[in-house]
């Protein structure tokens, strides 16, 4: 009988048991199709034997010869080492583990077959550990290209190929061969066949960096899974009732009137859409997109209060525990005069804080609670939760985001979702294809733009003395660190090393630290000193990225600039240009820079707009370059990469309402296959 790849576990599979089972899982791999959607890669070439004289350092390659001599060799570490030869030449097989049996094996082998990457070694051409086989009952050679796998230790290649042999071997002509209407050569069975088993003369560059027709196929088939599935969670949350909430009264007007600025009229107008939104009789579903600085928290605060107006609980959630804070601080400046209670909750709080804090939120005592995911483990349950509020959503998946929602008692939440990365259009309408749109076009009055210079690391002595000459005038500084790998460890020594050089080049100046391995009571004293005055220049590694607000920081340095991407350097920029003052940002880089880091850096250069800025991004990152869907805000897929196949999305949209409209059923295999619904909503 066929089996059901999309719903089929992979321990249904010969060889798969529970242990292996639960590995497969832990890599998101829960179902027979998915082990498909596990793409290569890279791909070796096994398909003919290459003679031995025309063996290559550095290529892999098959091999065909004799084994002529066979010794162990003691040079620095002992190792077995068999000489092959064929008519063209000689090679020879090292082996640095190696048993006695395996020995006297490769002694008498004869004829072989290996393959392996040649080197040079002690003897001249040498291949360290190479496959190998007995020529005698000659295995055919492979037919397709052979996948490598993005597998990671306790998983053998041999293993994970194997099951993609036996999965292919289960696929059966598939129903949705016709689902998108698209022209292309492959439905998902050709364009699997294609990805994992690949003809000899295939173009594996293609395969390898994701422009292959196969591999845009099922890109198209996953963001359509997605957009689809999003589609279901709005039409879920618009069957929904939400907490009935009254138009913003009187506390309203009190906040609006104390601020001490007036509302910019991008402010006005968004808080507008959001409190009608609030008085529907259906859940908010709400994205709200405004460049740093532009004011998002006032607006999020006023939606707060309109919630409490009508007695509602409000649930802020922040990335990071130093935001939470900082919005806490704001939050019960603002609300406390009020008359509502505001508190906050973060994996730090503990033991009987704690139990106070769930205490309060539980019986409805506080009003306004703020917190990092803390907020939606399992003990928390609110009083009367109204409205929810996400801060910085590219830190959060949508996952995550629905989690939070069956918090509500009385319905459906109203979910606000605010990002301070703007999101190039055609990325919003796919990845949040159930959202309302709001945007902040507009910045608060007397903000200088920040003016930004390009310099080579050759003239730092200068950006130094720039640091001491503005520090001597009142001013502050960031100086931000920054490496290519993604290593808290490594990024935070290396701005340890920043303080040790800068320190003995501005001795006059007090030097903070802010890095990725402080635990939060160090971050938040730290940035506390910084805020009062009591730092002239904060070094700092990527962790200040996201909300920190001190005024009177006017310069930014940014080490290795040409490594981060647009995104990143919008943000870290943003920290600046907060007060009056005219701000400045120098971004300094290793020359040479490469085509695309020296587009990026003219970008930032010539522009403060965050929206053009992110446009931008896209074009200059265009196919080809996976630098991640990591900053563009989002999931991460299995296949699709939202920036190298952003060209796919308007066509996505429309095959997805299309479908949506006029098939269903289809949309539902689609979104099976893909598993793009979460849980809770898979079973509505
Ligand atoms: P973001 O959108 O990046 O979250 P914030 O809400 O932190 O921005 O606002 C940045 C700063 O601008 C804060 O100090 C805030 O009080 C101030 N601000 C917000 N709106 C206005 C306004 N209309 N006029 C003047 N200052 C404002
Ligand atoms: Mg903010």
């Amino acid at each position: 009988m066929p089996v059901d790849l999309a719903t089929t576990p992979v321990d249904a599979l010969k060889g798969v048991g529970p242990a292996l089972a639960a590995k497969l899982n832990r890599l998101g791999i829960v179902s027979l199709q998915d082990i498909l959607f596990q793409l290569p890669l890279r791909y070796e070439d096994r398909t003919r034997v290459t003679p031995i004289g025309a063996a290559q350092i550095g290529q892999a390659v098959v091999l065909e010869g004799e084994v002529v001599a066979c010794e162990v060799a003691y040079g620095r570490r002992r190792s077995l080492l068999a000489h092959m030869k064929d008519p063209s030449g000689q090679i020879a097989l090292r082996f640095f583990h190696f048993s006695k049996a395996q020995r006297a094996n490769l002694s008498s082998a004869g004829a072989i077959r290996c393959f392996g990457e040649p080197r040079r070694g002690a003897t001249g051409l040498e291949i360290y550990h190479p496959e190998y086989e007995k020529l005698t009952n000659s295995t055919p050679l492979d037919q397709s290209l052979t996948a490598v796998y993005p597998m990671t230790d306790g998983f053998s290649q041999t293993r994970y190929r194997a099951l993609v042999i036996q999965v292919l071997s289960m696929m059966r002509d598939d129903p949705l061969k016709e689902l998108s209407g698209r022209p292309s050569a492959y439905d998902i069975n050709a364009a699997l066949q294609m990805m994992h088993q690949p003809p000899a003369d295939a173009d594996t560059e293609s395969l390898m960096n994701g422009t292959h027709p196969a591999q845009r196929q099922l890109a198209f088939e996953e963001l359509l899974a997605h957009h689809a599935s999003l589609r279901y969670v709005r039409q879920h949350a618009d069957a929904q009732a939400a907490p009935r909430l009254a138009r913003p009264g009187e506390a309203c007007g009190k906040l609006v009137a104390a601020l001490g600025f007036d509302l910019t009229s991008a402010q006005r107008r968004v808080v507008s859409e959001i409190s009608s939104d609030l008085c529907s009789a259906n859940p908010m579903l709400r994205l709200l997109q405004g460049d740093v600085g532009s004011g998002k928290t006032i607006v999020a605060a006023l939606a707060a209060v309109q919630a409490s107006e009508s007695g509602l609980q409000t649930a802020i959630m922040a990335p990071t525990e130093v935001l939470a804070e900082q919005h806490f601080a704001n939050f019960s400046e603002w609300l406390e005069p009020l008359g509502i209670r505001t508190s906050w909750l973060t994996g730090k709080i503990k033991g009987k804080r704690r139990d106070t804090e769930l205490e309060h939120i539980a019986s409805g005592a506080t009003e306004v609670i703020i917190g990092t995911h803390a907020l939606f483990q399992k003990d928390v349950s609110f009083h009367q939760l109204g409205l929810i509020i996400i801060d910085e959503q590219h830190r959060f998946g949508v996952h995550q985001r629905l989690a939070l929602r069956g918090k509500g008692r009385l319905g459906l939440p109203h979910q606000l979702v605010m990002t301070a990365t703007p999101i190039p259009r055609t990325l919003t309408m796919s990845t949040y294809a159930d959202m309302d749109s709001s945007i902040i076009d507009e910045l608060p009055p007397g903000r200088t733009p920040v003016s930004t210079s390009v310099i080579p690391d050759s003239r730092r002595p200068e950006v130094i003395a720039r640091i001491q000459s503005m520090c001597a005038d009142g001013a502050q500084a960031y100086w931000v660190c920054t490496l290519i790998e993604e290593s808290v460890v490594l990024e935070s020594q290396a701005a340890e090393a920043a303080v040790e050089d800068l320190t003995q080049a501005l001795p006059n100046l007090h030097i903070g630290l802010i890095h990725g391995r402080m635990n939060y009571a160090e971050k938040t004293g730290v940035m506390a000193q910084f805020k009062q005055g009591d730092m002239d220049l904060l070094v700092a590694t990527t962790v200040i990225e996201v909300g920190v607000d001190v005024a009177n920081a006017t310069l930014m340095v940014i080490e290795n600039s040409e490594r981060l991407g647009l995104a990143q350097l919008h943000q870290l920029r943003g920290r600046v240009g907060r007060g009056r003052q005219a701000s400045h940002c120098l971004l300094l880089y290793r020359p040479p820079l490469g085509e695309a880091s020296k587009k990026r850096l003219a970008v930032m250069r010539t522009s403060n707009d965050g929206f053009f800025i992110a446009e931008e991004d896209l074009k200059i990152r265009g196919p080809g370059e996976l630098l991640g869907s990591r900053q563009s805000g989002s999931v991460e897929f299995k296949v699709a990469d939202l920036i190298r196949d952003s060209d796919m999305l308007p066509e996505v949209k429309e095959a997805s309402e299309r479908l949506f409209k006029g098939d269903p059923e289809t949309v539902d295999a689609i979104i099976t296959r893909w598993r793009t619904l979460p849980d809770q909503l898979s079973q509505v």
